[in-house]
């Protein structure tokens, strides 16, 4: 006999065909200690779900940008001014919020988008720029890229040799420059080796000698995010 507990605490048994049904209470009964604990498990486990909520996006709340911890302030904007978030690149990190009165939850939020989209692209532009001009510097016929910043599923980023076009996956901006620079490196390497051959990481580590302890950790950074 086969006794599983579900996630939502109900018991399932699965027994031989013909088997009694005393039979099945008896097993099931003798178990009660282990299906309590079960439960347990999965009372404890949703209640720590539960408290990821959703950002509010108030005083306290906790960002990750750049690979820092960053202490959301909320604060009122001065009066006729627009309302705006900065923050600041240190350690300890912060984001000063400055917003109307009675500003509403989306209203923050989107001021809060507004903000990492500039930032995302104002990082993005400046890495492809410097790495541009590393190759540009080192002797490499490399095209002055386009980009493109997104989410994205399953990668980091992409090159396209036909549109010249960089993509990158805004999520990397949640860890440190390296992240990013690495796979900027990368896909800059593509415009002279389309694949992923040896050569293709010879170029890598002439820009990046550390390239494989850098990817390892950008794997391990993003595990569980
Ligand atoms: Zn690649």
């Amino acid at each position: 006999m086969n006794l599983r507990v579900m996630p939502d605490g109900t018991v399932k048994v699965s027994a031989p065909w013909r088997m009694p049904a005393q039979t099945v209470t008896q097993f099931v009964s003798e178990h009660e200690g282990f299906i309590d604990k079960a439960r347990q498990r999965f009372k404890d486990h949703q209640a720590k779900q539960a408290d990821v909520r959703p950002y509010q996006y108030e005083t306290g709340e906790l960002f990750t940008i750049l690979g820092y911890e960053a202490h959301l302030t909320v604060a009122p904007a001065k009066l006729h001014h627009a309302p705006y978030v900065t923050w600041s690149e240190s350690e300890p990190a912060n984001i000063y919020m400055f917003v109307k009165p009675h500003s509403t939850v989306t209203e923050r939020a989107a001021l809060m988008a507004d903000f990492w989209e500039h930032l995302v692209e104002d990082v993005v532009k400046d890495m492809r720029d410097r790495i541009y001009h590393r190759y540009i510097a080192a002797g490499y016929d490399v095209p002055y890229p386009k980009l493109r910043i997104r989410e994205a599923k399953t990668r980091w980023g992409s090159c396209s040799l036909v549109t010249e076009r960089i993509m990158i996956n805004q999520k990397l901006l949640m860890g440190p420059r390296l992240f990013l620079e690495y796979v900027m490196i990368h896909e800059f390497a593509h415009f002279i080796q389309p694949n992923h051959s040896a050569r293709f990481w010879q170029v890598v580590a002439e820009f990046m000698p550390q390239w494989q302890m850098v990817r390892r950790e950008l794997t391990h950074y993003f595990r569980g995010r």
